[in-house]
């Protein structure tokens, strides 16, 4: 029955929403996880696996009982845009991040029934951080001293931990301190531009970092044999001449740089570079240029996968203007 809820979700899911849609529906869900959950326990790591793939699985799309291609991996969806990811919060991270409420609960003495009780019942006259626990403690004080433990470890000592649950962004600290961490991309600014649609810098994201499924990379993985470009039919398909060198991307590129007046620019990656180091004007241009660049590559992109799988097509004027 759940497998079958499943399958409706996953085609409803991969019939109407866009990747960036589908990063939004799992960010809410996992947030209500962590507001109810996270908080209660200390989640095991089996129930944390089963979610992430859940969560993959819907991501992706299913077809024929099988995970559809993965363009990037989990970890770097989950990391934050300027490192490359989509904000997908970090599941484990999370938990143990709002279950140090509890520890500071404790450790400012809250006005609380379930603080009086531990201090009464459980720690008597022991210090909370010195507290060591036995077969007799429950599983949930035992998810907390795992966490207090956790945070000793984190921060370097008892008295950093203490210092640091008293700042009142404390959680997020804590969460900054567990998340897996990448390197600053250097094209996060023009990717993460608050003005672009989601769906553009979901595309833009994978076009920049060489992940979406162009037939050059298809063929690598020897799922199809044949490699020719469908916008011009005269060359081979890669991510540099489909947005770039193809002559049909070259005429909506020269369009769209008179518009921007920016330069024409050879690849994708020194047009992320030129925007990087020149993108000149007042904040509303730079802006809309941002927004622009990742419009033209969507809509590329789309062209592309409409003339593949619906076997439609739009002359570049028409492109044009819808750009
Ligand atoms: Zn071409």
């Amino acid at each position: 029955m759940l497998d079958k809820v499943r399958s409706h979700i996953t085609h409803w899911a991969n019939t109407t929403l866009s990747y960036a849609g589908k990063v939004a529906l799992i960010n809410s869900v996992i947030f209500g996880i962590h507001n109810f959950w996270g908080a209660s326990v200390l989640l095991p790591k089996g129930i944390v696996k089963k979610i992430h793939k859940m969560c993959k699985d819907f991501l992706w799309g299913i077809e024929d009982g099988q995970r559809r291609m993965v363009f990037k991996s989990w970890e770097s969806l989950c990391r934050p845009r300027k490192e490359g990811g989509v904000d997908i919060k970090e599941i484990l991270s999370c938990n143990k991040e709002q279950m140090m409420g509890w520890i500071k609960k404790i450790e400012t003495d809250a006005p609380n029934i379930w603080v009086k009780w531990v201090n009464a019942y459980i720690l008597k006259s022991v210090s909370f951080w010195n507290f060591q626990i036995t077969t007799v403690h429950s599983w949930f004080w035992g998810n907390i001293i795992t966490c207090r433990d956790n945070l000793v470890l984190y921060t370097g000592g008892i008295q950093q931990a203490k210092q640091l649950l008293l700042t009142p962004e404390y959680k997020s600290l804590i969460y900054e301190c567990l998340r897996s961490k990448g390197p600053v991309q250097s094209y996060h600014r023009t990717l993460g531009e608050p003005l672009n649609i989601p769906k553009h810098s979901f595309i833009g994201l994978l076009a920049a970092e060489n992940r979406l499924p162009t037939v050059d990379n298809l063929c690598q993985r020897g799922m199809v044999l044949v490699n020719r470009c469908v916008l011009c039919e005269s060359a081979a398909e890669t991510a540099a001449h489909l947005f770039f060198e193809c002559p049909y991307s070259a005429e909506v590129w020269f369009q769209v740089s008179r518009w921007m007046q920016v330069p024409i620019q050879a690849s994708l990656s020194q047009t992320l570079r030129w925007y990087k180091l020149h993108n000149r004007g007042s904040a509303l241009v730079k802006r809309q240029r941002r927004c622009l660049l990742l419009c033209a590559i969507y809509l590329l992109w789309k062209e592309r996968n409409r003339r593949i799988f619906k076997g439609l097509s739009s002359t570049p004027a028409a492109l044009i203007w819808q750009i």
